[in-house]
């Protein structure tokens, strides 16, 4: 039954059908980027709500029919997805909203939320006989597949810029994958890595040219919903950098009203760094989307030619969402709030969602009964010097009493 639910695969732009088998990861007629499409009354009328009530797996796995692979893995058990919906019942009172929702992704295995991309690939590069996956990355694409390599024990190439936090490089090469750590920009270790996988024939989990990455990444949206038993919000806060994870979103939101679980999508906001705007400059400025020349603290946001733009726009869109940019100084500001108020240490890419969130509220964009849920991609824990740059030095105390209380001002 699942593999029948795929009616196939169609282009965004030029609307060609392309079969699932064999699979292809651009159009074959004009090179843009594929969306899987199903048979929603084929997968309804076998698969319920009160299935996956009743389905003990916590992992991504549990919506497999909506997923483009044959099988789940014979072990979940390391679960990657399930993460938390932390509930911030005083923020929202203080912005003014009903209800404020954190989707805790650093709470995957890697980190991540490039977890759940990685997590479907890994099965359909096994599905489709591969036996070596190659990536881009910034650095969480990387981490994320060399962990679930190590996991699955599939071997990994890892293309990434030799700039990235170097906690993210040290857990690609501590999980054992193969470290390409090019003298160059995220673009050019993705163009590499792309050329590579093709002339080897490896499988390529670069982002925006493999489809199935955001119908792994969709995984969150679902999540989502049926841990608001399936309400959707009114608001997602969505950092993007290529805007796969926003097109992802949309899909696994998409999905569900097609299945009718539930009633309309949330308006998806896009929330980028000033110095790697790409998406929301063309939202402002209206037509296509041009590339930047990428600067900002939030690395795993940082690129010049956004590799699923033209989808990430449709999802802001046809969302009704809005685009938001943040300057460096917002976003560690954000940061070291988040991580305060709430418990929640965010990469800056990820708290990048959350002063999207804040600027947000004071431009006075949401109504009394608003339900606003903010997407953490990654932990702030792979990046600590630049989490150090809000906090000022402090010098090591005496250990004597006398010294503590002066320390600590107390009288
Ligand atoms: C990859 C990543 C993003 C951005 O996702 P895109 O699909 O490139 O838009 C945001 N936050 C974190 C932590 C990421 O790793
Ligand atoms: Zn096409």
């Amino acid at each position: 039954m699942i593999p029948k639910a795929i009616t196939g695969l169609q282009c965004h732009q030029c609307n060609w059908m392309v079969p699932a088998d064999p699979f292809h990861y651009t159009c074959p007629k004009c090179g843009k980027n594929l969306d899987f499409i199903y048979d929603y009354e084929l997968i309804g009328s076998s698969w319920s709500k009160l299935d996956l009530e009743q389905d003990p797996d916590r992992s991504s796995w549990r919506y497999l029919p909506l997923l483009p692979v044959k099988n789940a893995p014979e072990d979940t058990s390391i679960v990657v997805g399930g993460t938390p919906l932390v509930n911030l019942p005083k923020i929202a009172k203080a912005h003014g909203i009903a209800i404020l929702q954190i989707k805790d992704d650093t709470r995957n295995p890697s980190g991540s939320l490039k977890d759940r991309a990685t997590e479907l690939c890994i099965q359909h590069a096994r599905e489709q006989g591969k036996k070596t996956i190659v990536a881009a990355s910034t650095g969480n694409a990387g981490s994320s597949l060399a962990a679930l390599s190590a996991y699955h024990g599939v071997q990994s190439i890892i293309f990434a810029p030799a700039s990235a936090p170097p906690a993210k490089l040290t857990q690609i090469r501590q999980h054992g994958a193969k470290l390409v750590p090019v003298d160059a920009n995220y673009d050019t270790a993705f163009d590499l890595a792309f050329d590579w996988a093709k002339k080897h024939d490896h499988y390529s989990r670069n982002t925006g040219v493999n489809p199935i990455l955001a119908e792994g990444k969709k995984t969150v949206a679902l999540e989502i919903a049926e841990q608001r038993n399936w309400q959707a919000p009114d608001h997602v806060f969505i950092p993007v950098g290529d805007g796969c994870i926003i097109s992802g979103v949309f899909k696994g939101f998409f999905d569900l009203v097609a299945l009718g679980w539930i009633d309309h999508l949330p308006r998806l906001h896009a929330v980028q760094a000033d110095g790697s705007a790409a998406i929301v400059d063309s939202l402002i400025r209206g037509g296509e989307i041009s590339p930047v020349k990428a600067n900002t603290v939030a690395d795993s946001i940082s690129v010049d030619q956004p590799r699923d733009g033209d989808k990430a726009r449709r999802a802001i869109l046809e969302s009704g969402g809005l685009g938001f940019r943040i300057s460096d100084q917002q976003i560690l500001a954000a940061q070291q709030n988040l991580s305060a108020s709430t418990g929640i240490f965010a990469e800056p890419a990820a708290a990048t969602a959350y002063a999207g969130f804040l600027q947000a509220s004071s431009q006075g964009i949401f109504q009394a009964g608003d339900q606003v849920v903010v997407l953490i991609t990654g932990t702030g824990l792979k990046d600590i010097p630049n989490a150090q740059k809000n906090l000022v030095d402090i010098e090591p105390v005496t250990a004597d009493m006398l010294s503590v209380e002066h320390y600590l001002g107390s009288d």
